[in-house]
């Protein structure tokens, strides 16, 4: 129906370039048309997604630190890159890089691939010197402690422009998350501990903003639905979906399905009117709904939408973001939950799903649209999409709340098709295999406190999580082909201590 990821191009990323008024107007004037060179290379870039935008040539403390308050003051800025083509005495960005609000991507880079050694001279020298006047640049940028992605190489390097395109989409995830308001129907389910936090530190570390509506608020906007909207919407899931015989108009139970579509309507609405981006739902606090809430939630989620169950906004906001780091790629993003284990030796695999609510981004074949018993939650019985997640590279990701900061843990994974059908599961899931192997990837998964419930990316990867983690200074502790639990165990320890003690970078 109606996305709300945005279109990433609307996004833009200012590139400055760094210089001083020392070199004269000859060398600035090829500075600035070097660097207007490699913006509009990163411009044309295909794996760059937002709007690079040159901006002219930095020569003092004063327009530094008014181009970078101009930035901070528009919205439609997501970062900045930074490059010092000459020498850029550091001390002119100290107090510009003190007031920086948005994430930065130092791009240690210079305007020529290969040096023409027969013709350099002086004045050649004079006007490429990036590879000591970014150095100045990164002394000041650790001295003051600011967080940024350094990248390094020709712009023209299909690898360099593939991690600032990474970048910018976990910029674009981390612009959509201060802006991020969710609703919260109900609290979280009670007794547990890890779906808890604190919503104020949350709104402090990442902009969103959590409060909680009373469930039967959203029940009268479901009542509101009209027929004839519930008539559009099921026509759209005929269309969409295998819908199961007993669901269909004049069968059986085809008042369950345009329940579950006024669930959607409701819903819907709800959040459209509130700017909401995200939102969680609770089985244990139903009102009057008529359902557990599943095929709405599935589809809400397809369009960007955050969700997390059981209250868990944490996992909302994260699946909120990696829509929209994701936006225009392959794949999507959903709320998934480790559930069960094949542990045949050798070929262990992890099978995820939840009760009803996992994203069918997940999946280009066609889902079907059933509707099962479910004892949980002691309403009607839902109607939810059923389908096997796509088999492919994926990355799963969760958020806890360590008392004195928020913890990210995120698992590279392999998603595969499942060893057998699973003619029984009437419910969304995915089967994957963690890296580096199953043992090890539970272990540090345990011993990081990490949560049961994670975003399950298959558009971004690990790159764009450690991104958004570097920007939000955030704790990411990562668990890939790479990890070995004895040193992974010692990151955890150290980290504890880091955190306490570190401010910046
Ligand atoms: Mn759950």
């Amino acid at each position: 129906m109606s996305r709300i990821t945005p279109d990433l191009h609307r996004y833009e990323v200012w590139f400055f370039t760094g210089s001083q008024n020392l070199y004269g107007d000859e060398t600035l004037r090829q500075v600035a048309e070097q660097s207007k060179t490699i913006a509009d290379t990163l411009a044309a870039a295909e794996g760059i997604p937002v709007t690079i935008v040159w901006k002219p040539v930095l020569k003092d403390s004063e327009s530094i630190k008014r181009a970078i308050l101009e930035a901070n003051a528009n919205d439609s800025v997501i970062g900045l890159i930074a490059w010092m083509h000459t020498f850029s005495p550091a001390k002119m960005w100290i107090s510009g890089l003190d007031a920086l609000q948005k994430p930065l991507l130092h791009l240690h880079t210079q305007a020529n691939v290969e040096l023409p050694w027969a013709e350099i001279d002086m004045d050649f020298m004079n006007l490429n010197q990036a590879a000591h006047g970014d150095r100045e640049f990164g002394y000041i940028q650790t001295r003051l402690g600011v967080a940024r992605k350094t990248v390094v190489g020709h712009a023209t390097n299909p690898a360099v422009t593939a991690q600032i395109g990474t970048w910018s989409r976990a910029a674009a995830g981390w612009a959509a998350t201060k802006t991020l308001k969710l609703a919260r129907f109900g609290d979280n389910m009670r007794f547990v501990a890890v779906t808890e936090g604190d919503k104020t530190e949350a709104e402090l570390r990442f902009g969103v903003q959590v409060n909680t509506w009373g469930v039967n608020e959203l029940a009268e906007a479901v009542a509101q639905a009209t027929d004839a909207q519930i008539d559009s919407l099921v026509a759209e899931y005929e269309e969409l979906y295998d819908v199961a015989p007993e669901l269909r108009a004049g069968a059986a139970r085809h008042e369950s399905l345009r329940n579950g579509a006024a669930i959607e309507i409701g819903l819907r609405s709800f959040l459209e009117e509130g700017g909401f981006g995200a939102f969680t739902t609770s089985f244990e606090d139903l009102g009057a709904l008529r359902q557990l809430p599943g095929l709405a939630v599935q589809r809400l989620m397809a369009d960007g939408y955050g969700f997390g169950a059981e209250g868990d906004w944490k996992t909302a906001i994260l699946v909120h973001a990696a829509n929209v780091m994701g936006s225009g790629l392959p794949g999507g993003a959903s709320l998934m939950e480790d559930y069960t284990y094949d542990l045949t030796p050798g070929s262990e695999v992890i099978l995820g799903a939840h009760m009803l609510e996992v994203s069918p981004s997940l999946t280009s074949a066609k889902p079907t649209l059933e509707i099962h018993p479910l004892g949980i939650g002691g309403r009607e019985d839902p109607v939810r999409l059923v389908f096997t997640a796509d088999p492919g590279p994926a990355v799963v990701v969760a958020m806890s709340d360590m008392r004195d900061r928020f913890r990210l843990v995120a698992n590279v994974v392999e998603v595969v098709e499942p060893t057998a059908p699973l003619p029984k599961l009437p419910v969304g899931r995915a089967v994957w295999k963690p890296e580096p192997s199953f043992e090890v990837s539970a272990a540090a998964w345990l011993t990081a406190g990490a949560a049961h419930h994670t975003v399950m990316s298959t558009a971004v990867g690990l790159d764009a999580f450690t991104d958004f983690a570097d920007i939000a200074k955030t704790e990411l502790l990562v668990i890939d082909e790479n990890t070995d639990l004895r040193t992974f165990h010692r990151e955890v320890r150290w980290n504890q201590a880091y955190y306490r003690l570190a401010q910046g970078l």
